[in-house]
């Protein structure tokens, strides 16, 4: 099988209310799709993280710098192509849009053999679980959106059925931090896992008082309460407190991983597959992380592509437990599919048994958002 054409798509829809975290402002939600295609008739589909840059970097990345290195291979060897990719692009890769790049191409690599295996992805990289538990990943800040309609919103997920929520702090200060977390653990119970995620926001210091001030109510965990390039910060707040530190997302290959557990900045990791270096690269950040005993969340914010990519690989490792399940408004996930994904009674996503990431595009869908 040899591989005749590599494209990305770049899909685009605008937020009438722009959402936002700690440090961040969304002002649409996009995404780039993948598609390797092979002389076989067999194709595979992923998805390239965009995040911080506009979405046509990464699909120029992708078409014109590194399709060249793949026309004529055979998909099936992943491995020497992902360090083809990696060796011929390192003087302006190693982090960032290039890997973020190669992660779409490993995803649809990985789709292509495990549809050739006939075999759902996360049982050819190993399979370990049938159904991974789901978080609902929401609570940002938004115009108008006060404590009262936070609280609401969190506890709208409970309903529906999730046993874990995420929210969003470190924009307002402190006293408002504290304020929101009360809001929304009042609101959710006491039986529902809540995980606060600070993004990047905070010193060490005011992260290790802000932690303490949420202990009283019971916090899952405390997601990047520090600056990605802080790994010294990050490990003296895990350090400090009771709380389990969780980061990664900002992090890209096994390399920038090990600098993370060698410092003992995180308590639990989160690649994303889309932007990590792939599923290739995931995996071995996980099987890295197990041997510091670390378990691993991957982070998962963008379309049904994205959540399914990362859904296979949680299911294929031992070290997993949870799945990121963003809630926030974006028909690029739950449009996006002919079946889209949804949690069951339980607060699980049960894994399916198609070949590959079991997955179709619907092609309507596709069509409106296209924005390449
Ligand atoms: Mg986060």
């Amino acid at each position: 099988m040899k591989i005749t054409r590599v494209e990305a798509m770049v899909l685009t829809c605008p937020l009438e209310k722009p959402i936002m975290d700690a440090t961040y402002t969304l002002p649409h939600r996009s995404a780039v799709l993948v598609r390797v295609d092979t002389d076989e008739g067999l194709s595979g589909l992923g998805e390239a993280a965009y995040f911080g840059g506009p979405p046509m970097i990464t699909k120029i990345i992708i078409e014109k710098e590194l399709q060249e290195y793949l026309i004529g291979e055979d998909p099936l060897n992943i491995e020497r192509l992902w360090e083809k990719m990696y060796q011929r692009s390192i003087k302006h890769g190693r982090k960032g849009a290039i890997i973020a790049s190669m992660s779409g191409i490993d995803i649809a690599l990985w789709d292509i053999k495990a549809k050739a295996a006939g075999m759902p992805l996360y049982q050819l990289l190993g399979g370990c679980h049938e159904r991974i538990r789901a978080y609902a990943s929401a609570g940002f800040y938004a115009e108008g959106k006060g404590i009262k309609e936070l609280a609401e919103e969190m506890a709208s997920y409970v309903k529906e059925g999730f046993t874990a929520v995420k929210m969003k702090i470190g924009r307002l200060g402190q006293s408002e931090d504290v304020a929101r977390v009360r809001a929304v653990r009042e609101a959710i119970g006491d039986n529902v896992d809540l995980l606060v995620d600070g993004n990047n926001a905070y010193t060490a210091y005011q992260a290790i008082k802000i932690a303490r001030r949420m202990e009283e109510y019971n916090i899952f965990w405390f997601e990047e309460p520090v600056p990605a390039e802080d790994i010294e910060g990050s490990a003296a707040v895990a350090a400090a407190i009771d709380t389990p530190v969780a980061a990664g997302e900002n992090e890209f290959t096994r390399y920038g991983f090990r600098d993370l557990f060698l410092s003992r900045a995180v308590d639990i990791a989160q690649p994303d597959v889309t932007w990590c270096g792939g599923i290739t690269e995931a995996k071995k950040i996980a099987a890295m992380a197990s041997a510091w005993n670390i378990i691993c969340v991957p982070h998962s914010f963008s379309s049904a592509i994205a959540l399914v990519a990362n859904l296979h690989f949680s299911a294929s490792i031992p070290n997993s437990l949870f799945q990121e399940f963003d809630r926030n408004y974006n028909p690029l996930r739950e449009d996006l599919l002919t079946e889209p994904v949804k949690i069951n009674k339980d607060g699980y996503i049960d894994l399916w048994d198609k070949p590959g990431l079991g997955v179709e595009l619907d092609q309507a869908v596709v069509k409106r958002y296209r924005a390449d």
